[in-house]
């Protein structure tokens, strides 16, 4: 069976614990795209081109906590906004997602451009102040020295470079169901996206 799920939103906003959950409720295969772009990110930060490091990326390079921080966050979202970068990055996206067994990709452009004919579109979002006191918790857990208003001045910057751009901009699919987990649990939140997923399995014919 193959079957998408497309997790779209700004930085922040829980898409990568509904993603995870999503995935493991199913036993769907899970994809972090952020992950590719910070990838090239923290390689330009070493000196590389973009489109060299976008070009030739691997697996090994796609990981750890290294790749997690506020630096190599706005360095991915400035390798983000050229085209040439988002080229080479979207095969393997669009392989993954069609991957057998299911997948769930969450990203900026998966239900706008990665996967406009994905099964299930959510588009997760939470009002600014929510999400940078998340990441303040998430960043300060792993010892990363910072403060609520660093946190949240990164993440405005990023968000407005990414919903700016030409290249596959930030935006809900006009079919996504949007998530707003401001005033939800996490657990409500996952709730919600499990319960999508399965209305839309079961109104599927059997043997698709
Ligand atoms: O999701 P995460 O915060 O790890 O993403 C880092 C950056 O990578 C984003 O700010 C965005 O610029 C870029 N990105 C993107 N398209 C995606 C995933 C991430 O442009 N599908």
């Amino acid at each position: 069976m193959r079957f998408t799920v497309a997790i779209d939103g700004p930085a922040a906003a829980g898409k990568g614990t509904i993603s995870k959950a999503v995935a493991a409720h199913f036993g769907f295969a899970h994809l972090d795209t952020g992950l590719l772009y910070r990838a090239v990110g923290a390689k330009v930060l070493e000196g590389a081109d973009p489109v060299e490091a976008a070009q030739s990326l691997v697996p090994g390079d796609i990981g750890g906590d290294a790749l997690r921080t506020p630096a190599v966050g706005q360095a991915a979202s400035r390798v983000a906004v050229l085209p040439e970068v988002r080229a080479a990055l979207a095969d393997f996206q669009r392989a993954f997602a069609r991957r057998e067994g299911g997948a769930v990709l969450d990203g900026r452009d998966i239900g706008t451009v990665i996967c406009p004919g994905a099964e299930v579109k959510f588009y997760v979002t939470a009002s600014d102040a929510v999400r940078a006191g998340r990441r303040y918790l998430e960043l300060a857990g792993k010892g990363v020295a910072t403060s609520e208003a660093e946190v949240l001045a990164d993440l405005r910057a990023r968000d407005a470079r990414d919903a700016g751009r030409t290249a596959a901009p930030l935006k809900p699919a006009p079919d996504a169901l949007v998530l707003d987990t401001t005033a939800l649990s996490i657990e409500e939140a996952v709730a919600r996206a499990v319960a999508e997923v399965a209305r839309v399995l079961a109104s599927r014919a059997p043997g698709r």
